[in-house]
C-alpha cells in the first residue's frame, strides 16, 4: 500500500491502520503485493462498481437520472450508497456541448461511497494542480481528445461536496440492460478523465 495521501492532518484511523498493515508485513502474516493487489480492486473494480450502476440506473430511467441530478445525496442513497456523513453528493452530466471533470486541489476528497478508493494519480501534485490550469492537456495526456467547441469545467470538490460525473451512454448500446451498461462504465469516466466506450 502506498502512504502518498497527503491529507494536512492523518486521522487517527490512517495512522491505526498504517501501524496494523506494518506489523502485518512485519511478522509475515501479509505481503505488501497481497495489500496493494486488495487496494488495487477496490480502487478499480469493487468500488466504482456502485457508481457504474448509479450510471447505469440513469442511462436507463429518465425520472431516476433527473432526481440524479436534482439531488444526487438522495439520489444516490435511494441505491443504498451513503456514507462519510455530512458530505452532499454533486452529479455533473457530460453531454455533446460540456465535459466535466473533477479534482481536489487541496488534497484528496473522493465520492467515496459510489467511486471507493481514489486512485494515487487523484492524489498526486501534479494532477490537482495541472488540471485547473491546462484541462485539455491533461485529458488529452489520458488519452481524450475533446473537441474544440465542448467546453471543459473543472471541479473542485471539498470535504462538504464531492462531485462525480454522468458520463454521456455510448451510441450502439441502445439493446443493452442495466447491468451490461454498468459494466462499460469505468472509474475513469466518473471522475471526468474518460468518456465510456461502446463494447
Ligand atoms: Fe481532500
Amino acid at each position: 500500500m502506498t502512504h502518498d495521501h497527503d491529507h494536512h492532518h492523518k486521522s487517527p484511523a490512517t495512522l491505526r491502520t498504517r501501524v496494523l498493515e506494518s506489523l502485518l508485513v512485519e511478522k509475515g502474516l501479509v505481503s505488501t503485493d497481497t495489500i496493494d493487489a486488495v487496494v488495487r480492486a477496490y480502487e478499480q473494480d469493487i468500488g466504482p462498481l456502485n457508481g457504474a450502476r448509479v450510471v447505469a440506473r440513469a442511462w436507463t430511467d429518465p425520472a431516476y437520472k433527473k432526481h440524479l441530478l436534482e439531488d444526487g445525496t438522495a439520489a444516490i442513497a435511494e441505491l443504498g450508497y451513503t456514507g462519510r456523513g455530512g458530505a452532499e453528493m454533486v452529479v455533473l452530466e457530460n453531454t455533446s456541448q460540456v465535459h466535466n471533470v473533477v479534482v481536489c486541489t487541496l488534497c484528496s476528497c473522493y465520492p467515496w461511497p459510489v467511486l471507493g478508493l481514489p486512485p494515487p494519480w487523484y492524489k498526486s501534485y501534479e494532477y490537482r494542480s495541472r488540471v485547473v490550469r491546462e484541462p485539455r492537456t491533461v485529458l488529452r495526456e489520458f488519452g481524450l481528445e475533446l473537441p474544440a467547441k465542448v467546453e471543459v469545467r473543472v471541479w473542485d470538490s471539498n470535504s462538504e461536496v464531492r462531485y462525480m460525473v454522468l458520463p454521456q451512454r455510448p451510441p450502439g448500446t441502445e439493446g443493452l440492460d442495466a447491468e451490461a451498461l454498468a459494466a462499460l462504465v469505468s472509474r475513469d469516466a466518473m471522475i471526468g478523465v474518460a468518456n465510456v466506450q461502446a463494447p
